[in-house]
């Protein structure tokens, strides 16, 4: 790893971040992530360059904007570390290649769609219709995973040496990880739908799923879901029970019900939160598929061992 390398991808990477939050504020509005030129949130007022500096204009102004004094979310610096954490990253995996190129666009393209469906329930079509693209294209110059040794486990040994055959299976590979991604996120969708009469997963989950399926193909797709299911009923179970504690308290001391009558109306009060609250599932989706692209083969290869 060449270390001056190193520090340009990092570098590089906080610049695409200080993008990616230009996108992250105006893709979900509708807006241009073209032009203007940036502005403050609350006075509107043009930020100068020397104020648009990745985190170090964050971090020298404190989180507040230079003319009115109005709060900056630490969202900025956070995404632009992430972003040039992440080339790094990419570098120090793949090296100068098409695949540290690919891991890149994978992962800027999530980093956004994490952070706007955190922010705004949205996960935006420019975003995940590109970044489906973008995967099922990379998977013809970088193979996408080895599907063919886990359908024929050393039963056939076909000539995936050659050149063509390769690209055809990791083509393949992509276009079966997209489609298993999105109609199994479909289904749940309508399930849910029945079972709930609400909405618990938007038509963007679905892309999403569609997106992360086309990078990482069949396998890695099924372990991303599998984990993202996990991540978010944790999150869920943990939100809820947050909420129950913190009711039960305030009942108690507001209203001084007794101990059990507090839990049972906090509880019925939680259950009516978690009904009308629509959880951010992209973020689990996203941030799961991110350490699966990295993380995912080493793990299955772990578990096979185990078993
Ligand atoms: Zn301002």
């Amino acid at each position: 790893m060449d270390p001056v390398i190193a520090t340009g991808m990092f570098v590089l990477g906080l610049v695409f971040g200080s993008f990616l939050n230009v996108c992250i504020y105006r893709m979900p509005r509708g807006l241009s992530v073209v032009r203007p030129g940036s502005a403050c949130p609350h006075c509107g007022k043009p930020v100068r360059f020397y104020d648009n500096i990745p985190v170090l204009s964050w971090a020298v102004l404190r989180g507040r904007c230079r003319q009115c004094s109005g709060k900056i979310t630490p969202r900025y610096a956070v995404v632009e570390l992430l972003t040039g954490g992440l080339f790094f990253l990419c570098y120090w995996q793949f090296g100068l290649s098409l695949a540290m190129l690919k891991c890149a666009v994978f992962g800027f393209l999530l980093l956004g769609l994490i952070f706007t469906d955190a922010e705004t329930h949205l996960l935006p079509d420019k975003l995940t219709l590109t970044g489906l693209a973008a995967g099922v294209i990379f998977s013809l110059f970088v193979p996408v995973g080895d599907l063919l040794s886990v359908v024929l486990p050393g039963v056939v040994q076909l000539p995936v040496s050659s050149d063509l055959s390769w690209r055809v299976f990791s083509l393949f590979d992509s276009l079966l990880g997209a489609a298993v991604g999105a109609s199994f996120l479909y289904g749940v969708g309508v399930v849910y739908l029945r079972w709930r009469g609400v909405e618990g997963m938007g038509f963007g989950d679905v892309k999403l799923m569609a997106m992360i399926g086309s990078f990482v193909g069949l396998r890695l797709t099924i372990l991303t879901m599998l984990a993202g299911s996990v991540a978010g009923s944790c999150f869920g179970l943990w939100t809820v029970f947050a909420v129950w504690i913190k009711r039960t308290q305030r009942r108690r001391q507001v209203f001084h019900e007794s101990g059990s009558a507090a839990r049972r109306n906090a509880w019925a009060s939680a259950m009516v939160a978690l009904r009308r609250h629509q959880m951010p599932f992209g973020v689990f989706l996203g941030s799961m598929g991110l350490v699966a692209f990295f993380f995912g083969q080493q793990f299955l290869q772990w578990y096979w061992r185990q078993m």
